[in-house]
């Protein structure tokens, strides 16, 4: 059975991430150079660890599935980024950050992280603005803010409508700095298809040449991990066409727990469905929240367009329900009230959608006023859906988005296996059950700049880790792992498309892994994903050859791991007999509907040990939270 220490720091909360800094051992500048660090992801959390560690003389390698690190999902990101500054003078601090993202989290994230988090989000701030990083300004020069969920501050940094682009740019420029100065050796067009362990240590990584189908083993002294999240295992996601699991469930199947995988968010302001040939959702930030009001007709079924129900029949159910925080609910209250009322047959036309309004707005600020705020989305959505939202007021509903669960890390954010670090969206988080919007850049960027720079030092002058030999047993044996994987995929020949079966294993997910579950459905999502998964490896057809550029090939891989992930999430969701965040369980919930969480049970980091194909074993983290008293969620 895995054994997880989270390692956190002896003493008071505010003092643990400082004493930790004093107390950890040091690699000296000359000796820094003698160390080699893998890093496989160029997101924000990836680019901004190479670029840090390259910066302090490591030798880094890092790798990227794409042609450029520009292009990692991370761009995608809108609405902004948190951080405790409190320009605005409205109360805000580092504690009240901290309180924010425990609670908005429901109680189910490590207290220590999550205030070094809050510690460390002034200094992104700051570091961001250093690279250049244009940042929205008021008109005598401060930084702007607005507001984001879960919050009754406002704390969000943003650039328009791209904040994340505009990070990355910054986080890019460092980046190639230290590519041109030598410390950073940049590999594009390269997926890690293995994780290296030599004596139970990691040592290197097994890679794919995308364009050449070429096996290349990679050693290093530690590697470091920071791939993304895996919400396309639902397979229509708002999250790029290309994030998947693989790296993360490759390193899982090596030994590494995967934490939390049940928690998953469905984020509520998404464009509706709008066919069976679709293949993406497309997201509208959680910005507009701060000025547009959401709301349903009154009736079942009305199909009257929006202009023709009158203000006293429409039903702004969220303020009605949550005066406190009205439109600004945390995401996942706000979603599963977009599925009731949507359930009740009171969304758009009776079906899956509710409107999100700004003519309140309109009439406070003008239309330039909105437009200033949020012009880019308004194009967005305007170029999308041809219907114009300064005069009809957009349709939305929730879409699968972000994973709170990932691999689990201890406070180093090393894994439970030695030399093997996790960064970004790809670890199990600072977010518990729930993230909140504008966390999540938060969260990479403190992970790549200031926090591992710290903890990798410590390991690597601690542990003293000897390179391994690529041409060692243990690097030919993961060669042999990932070549007898590509031959498997490629001899099946079956008649089913890999996105046909992605496609099955999706609603699968969403109907019963989706925004609410419950015994039954999980079950039936248990059997049903295991069957798929057998007709995957009986009927997919990958066609093509290894040695050369095979995107179906890619795809046939990564769907093969997420057949696996989904079944664990469904275990996972079974095993957790309550409510919390945005693992809604139908059995436990308040006379009100809102989550039921059983804190004497279920206080605990769920991480999954792999035992084969379907099968895992339970280890548990106990979460203990004496800074904040375990409560429950109020947003009333
Ligand atoms: C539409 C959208 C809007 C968002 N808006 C916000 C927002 O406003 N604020 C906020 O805080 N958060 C937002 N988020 C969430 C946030 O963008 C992500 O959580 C965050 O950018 C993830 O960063 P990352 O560095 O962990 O991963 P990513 O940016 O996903 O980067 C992953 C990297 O890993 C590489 N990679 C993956 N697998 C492999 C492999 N096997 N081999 C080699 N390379 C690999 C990829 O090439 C990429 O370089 C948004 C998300 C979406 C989808």
């Amino acid at each position: 059975m895995i054994k997880l220490n989270s390692n956190v720091p002896e003493g008071g909360i505010t003092e643990k991430w400082s004493n930790h800094k004093f107390s950890m051992k040091l690699v000296n500048p000359a000796n820094k150079r003698k160390f080699d660090i893998i890093v496989v992801g160029t997101g924000l959390a990836g680019a901004s660890a190479a670029a840090t560690l390259g910066e302090l003389g490591y030798k880094v390698k890092a790798f990227t599935y794409h042609d450029s690190p520009r292009r990692a999902h991370s761009i995608a990101a809108q609405g902004g980024i948190n951080a405790a500054k409190n320009y605005q003078n409205d109360a805000d601090s580092v504690y009240r950050l901290f309180y924010d993202t425990v609670k908005g989290g429901d109680f189910r994230a490590r207290e220590a992280n999550v205030y070094r988090l809050a510690e460390v989000s002034n200094n992104i701030i700051d570091q961001c603005v250093a690279q250049g990083v244009p940042f929205a300004r008021e008109y005598g020069g401060t930084l702007a803010n607005r507001s984001f969920g879960g919050a009754q501050v406002s704390r969000t940094f943003y650039a328009r409508g791209e904040t994340g682009q505009q990070l990355l740019l910054g986080a890019y420029s460092s980046l190639n700095r230290q590519i041109h100065l030598g410390n950073v050796k940049m590999f594009n067009r390269r997926e890690m298809l293995d994780v290296v362990l030599v004596d139970g240590v990691a040592k290197g990584i097994v890679v794919r040449n995308l364009l050449t189908g070429e096996i290349e083993r990679h050693s290093a002294q530690a590697v470091v991990i920071a791939t993304g999240g895996y919400m396309n295992v639902y397979f229509l996601s708002t999250n790029a066409m290309n994030s998947n699991a693989t790296a993360v469930w490759r390193a899982h199947k090596r030994g590494a727990a995967f934490a939390n995988p049940c928690y998953t968010q469905i984020h509520p302001t998404c464009l509706p469905v709008h066919g069976e040939a679709q293949s993406k959702l497309v997201l509208m930030s959680e910005s507009l929240r701060n000025d547009g009001r959401i709301w349903v007709s009154k009736k079942v079924d009305d199909k009257r367009p929006p202009n023709q129900i009158p203000e006293e029949e429409r039903d702004y159910y969220l303020e009605r329900r949550y005066p406190a925080f009205g439109n600004l609910v945390p995401r996942d209250v706000a979603s599963r009230n977009a599925k009731y009322v949507c359930d009740e047959g009171r969304g758009v036309d009776g079906g899956r959608a509710v409107y999100l309004d700004f003519s309140e707005a309109f009439n406070r600020i003008g239309k330039d006023g909105v437009k200033d705020r949020y012009g880019n989305l308004f194009d967005m959505y305007q170029n999308i859906t041809g219907v114009n939202p300064y005069d009809v007021p957009m349709q939305i509903y929730p879409a699968p988005h972000y994973s709170m669960g990932g691999l689990w890390v201890d406070y180093n954010l090393m894994s439970n296996v030695p030399g093997l670090f996790v960064l970004g969206e790809a670890n199990f988080s600072d977010h518990g059950a729930n993230r909140l919007g504008a966390s999540a850049l938060m969260q990479g960027l403190a992970d790549g700049y200031f926090v591992i720079p710290y903890t990798i030092g410590n390991y690597l002058a601690t542990e003293k880790p000897e390179k391994a030999n690529p041409d060692g047993n243990e690097f030919k044996d993961a060669e042999k792992n990932v070549n007898d994987s590509t031959k498997k995929l490629l001899s099946v020949n079956g008649k089913q498309t890999v996105d046909a079966i992605h496609k099955k294993l999706g609603l699968i997910l969403i109907d019963k892994v989706g925004m609410s579950r419950d015994e039954k459905g999980l079950n039936e999502a248990i059997k049903t994903i295991k069957e798929l998964r057998e007709e995957f490896w009986t009927d997919v057809k990958v066609v093509g050859k290894g040695e050369e550029l095979n995107q179906t090939l890619e795809r046939a891989g990564r769907v093969a791991d997420f057949l696996e992930l989904g079944e664990l999430m469904a275990k996972d969701a079974l095993n957790r007999n309550e409510s919390c965040g945005g693992h809604f369980r139908e059995e436990y919930q308040t006379p009100e509907g809102e989550a039921l969480r059983r804190d004497d049970e279920y206080s605990y980091v769920a991480a999954w040990e792999y035992k084969g194909p379907g099968e895992s074993e339970l280890a548990k983290e106990n979460l203990e939270f004496t800074n904040i008293k375990l409560a429950t969620r109020s947003y009333k």
